[in-house]
Formats: C-alpha cells, sequence, structure tokens
C-alpha cells in the first residue's frame, strides 16, 4: 500500500517542459499558459530583447503579464510571445 501511494507522488512532478534548441541557438518549449510551443528567452536574452529590467521583469512574470517557465533545474524562460506583447523598448509599433 505504501508503495503505491509512493509512486503516484512521483510520477506526478515536471512532464510538462521540452526544450528544443536549434542550430541558431533559439530555444522553443511549451509554454503551459500559452498552450503552445513558443519560443523561450533566458532572463539575459530577454532583458536585450524587451529592454524591461531583470526586476521589472520578474515582478511581470509573478503578475502573470508575462510567462515565465520554470524549467525542472529551477532556471527561469521567458515566454517570448508575451513578452513580444509587454516590450518596453517600443510601444505600440504594429
Ligand atoms: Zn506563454
Amino acid at each position: 500500500m505504501d508503495n503505491a501511494k509512493r509512486i503516484l507522488i512521483t510520477t506526478e512532478s515536471f512532464e510538462t517542459f521540452v526544450l528544443r534548441v536549434n542550430r541558431r541557438g533559439r530555444a522553443f518549449g511549451h509554454c503551459i499558459q500559452c498552450d503552445r510551443e513558443v519560443e523561450v528567452l533566458s532572463i539575459d536574452q530577454a532583458v536585450t530583447m524587451s529592454g524591461i529590467r531583470t526586476s521589472d521583469l520578474m515582478r511581470r512574470i509573478e503578475a502573470k503579464e508575462i510567462h515565465g517557465v520554470e524549467t525542472e533545474s529551477g532556471h527561469i524562460l521567458i515566454c517570448s510571445e508575451t513578452l513580444a506583447e509587454n516590450g518596453g523598448r517600443k510601444g505600440g509599433g504594429k
């Protein structure tokens, strides 16, 4: 009985995030919140691309304005879809 319980707990965890990196070094993964595959960026890349400061970026991730995807290893990756919408460098360039 005890064994069965333990198995249930361990299999429930991280299966959702699969990261694929192409030859140009761009990474793609499944954003749970978008429910599709998106390009994901490291914090550094996201700051460079958006012009949003790291501290601001983290705040927006917590507010769910920008999707943050936490990997198994504890890194945060940024969903580029939401980053583009919230980009600070240029407002409303459609
Ligand atoms: Zn997303």
